[in-house]
């Protein structure tokens, strides 16, 4: 284990390391067994948001209570998991250009310390990376499972942090890497550096436009990504 990292690097999952995969239809197949319903689950943009969040949205937009949504979550996450797990089996997510490189040169670096933070429930978020040999690269996280609440998140994976590595990590040198303007705003709300990044549903163009520190295209610039994250 790294004794001294100086740099925590949090990372968003979908859109930002790995993309596809059968998750919507497993959410969908789990409401429908939990709740009798999907909502209206067609069109609508899960991108940037906790899974507790899009399970309420749907939920309470088709006339359910918070009250039976609540009720009925951990059994919506049984079925969810179970969901992924067999679709992932037959369709693994497809890791996005760049991405394998970055990990690992990030990975052999004695400096950096890597976490996630992601509005996957936990259990779902290795699911998805672990179909793509990613699961091991992250020791620590703040999941939608910790609070659906998405600003939440970064104060949770930076105390786990400190927790692991045994020291407290100043707010400047932690990153969060997303490919959504909502990753932008925990980030930012979190008072760490943010890097967005294109390889989502959302174009260059709309990124810069919530003005985080950084934007890029993609990670196949892997030298300028270490560049800017090690600076
Ligand atoms: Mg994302």
């Amino acid at each position: 284990m790294k004794r001294h990292p100086e740099r925590l690097i949090l990372f968003d999952v979908d859109g930002t390391l790995v993309r596809g995969g059968p998750a919507r239809e497993a959410f969908g197949i789990a409401l429908e067994a939990s709740f009798g319903t999907t909502g209206a689950i067609d069109g609508h943009d899960f991108s940037g948001k906790t899974d507790p969040q899009i399970a309420r949205e749907l939920l309470l937009g088709d006339g359910l209570t918070l009250d039976r949504v609540k009720e009925g979550l951990p059994r919506l996450w049984e079925h969810y998991l179970a969901e992924l797990e067999a679709r992932l089996a037959v369709s693994p997510m497809q890791m996005i250009p760049g991405v394998g490189g970055l990990l690992a040169a990030l990975e052999g670096d004695e400096r950096v310390a890597l976490g996630l933070v992601t509005g996957n429930i936990a259990s779902g978020a290795q699911l998805k990376l672990g179909s793509v040999g990613f699961a091991g690269h992250f020791r620590v996280g703040g999941f939608g499972s910790d609070s659906e609440v998405r600003n939440h998140l970064p104060g949770i994976a930076i105390g786990r942090a400190c927790e692991v590595w045994g020291r407290e990590f100043q707010r400047t040198e932690v990153w969060i890497v997303g490919d959504t303007p909502l990753d932008v705003a925990c980030g930012r709300h979190a008072g760490v550096r943010t890097m967005a990044v294109a390889t989502g549903r959302h174009r260059l163009k709309e990124l810069e436009a919530c003005h985080p520190d950084v934007v890029v295209e993609d990670f196949r610039d892997i030298k300028g990504a270490l560049l800017t994250l090690l600076g």
